[in-house]
């Protein structure tokens, strides 16, 4: 299934998208839910992220030509970082460029939702609590990194953590084409497949080190190919089986 959140009229309410519509459902997707028989057309709603997190907890350096761009050495453990709930922007949000930074840079990064309370969860049980996977831009402050002896300063703007546009549960996160393009230009293409870290080890590893609730969010890692983005750029994450997620530079 694919789920959204969308609001329409001031109501918002979870949906399953069927092509170019949306089925309202009563509950979500987090827990029991039953469609409604209300449908929508997917240009007259306004969609939202589609979920809300408690936390985005974010992977970097996990696809091994990232790590080569930056010449670091592969990582034998997650370097793992997170982003406040309110860096969150839906699809076709306009991502703040602070005044603190003269280079912001897009990531293409492929996320795990959290579907339910995840404590000490072994590999092998993982993928029960995965209700999806959905598209994510893991907006960097890149000049603002270096500056700190850690990154949260330089990822954790508001507006910095794009997600969306829908969650998907039909795919599989160990083989999909990821791809970023900046004014309809290609900027990074690989596969997941290419990932040091997949995504039930990652949800297995986390949740040793900290309980995760529905609705949050991994953000995977990015392939190299990273690069800087302007005032007015429009910049759009496209991953296999999980739509395109658009957002402009303000
Ligand atoms: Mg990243």
């Amino acid at each position: 299934m694919k789920y959204v959140r969308f609001a329409y009229q001031g109501t918002t309410s979870y949906g399953l998208l069927e092509e170019d519509t949306i089925q309202a459902i009563k509950g979500t997707p987090f827990g029991e839910f039953s469609p409604t028989g209300k449908t929508f057309p997917l240009d007259k709603v306004e969609l939202l992220t589609p979920c809300e997190y408690s936390k985005a907890i974010c992977i970097g350096l996990n696809y091994s030509d990232h790590a080569v761009e930056f010449q670091l050495p592969i990582p034998t453990e997650p370097v793992v970082f997170m982003k406040p709930s309110t860096a969150a922007l839906a699809h076709l949000g306009v991502i703040r460029y602070p005044k603190q930074s003269h280079r912001l840079d897009y990531e293409a990064e492929l996320a795990i939702v959290i579907g339910k309370r995840a404590k000490n969860v072994p590999i092998l049980d993982a993928e029960n609590y995965i209700l999806g996977y959905t598209c994510a831009n893991d907006i960097t402050a890149r000049d603002l990194q270096p500056k700190q002896g850690q990154w949260t300063v330089a990822k954790s703007f508001d507006t910095f953590c794009p997600f969306g546009p829908f969650i998907s549960d039909e795919v599989d996160p160990s083989n999909l084409t990821i791809e970023s393009r900046v004014n309809g230009k290609t900027m990074q293409k690989s596969n997941t497949k290419n990932l040091i870290f997949g995504a039930t080890f990652l949800v297995s590893y986390l949740s040793n080190i900290m309980t995760l609730l529905p609705g949050d969010i991994i953000l995977t890692g990015t392939p190299g190919g990273i690069s800087g983005m302007h005032h007015g750029d429009t910049v759009e994450i496209l991953i296999e089986g999980l739509g395109v997620l658009k957002n402009t530079i303000g």
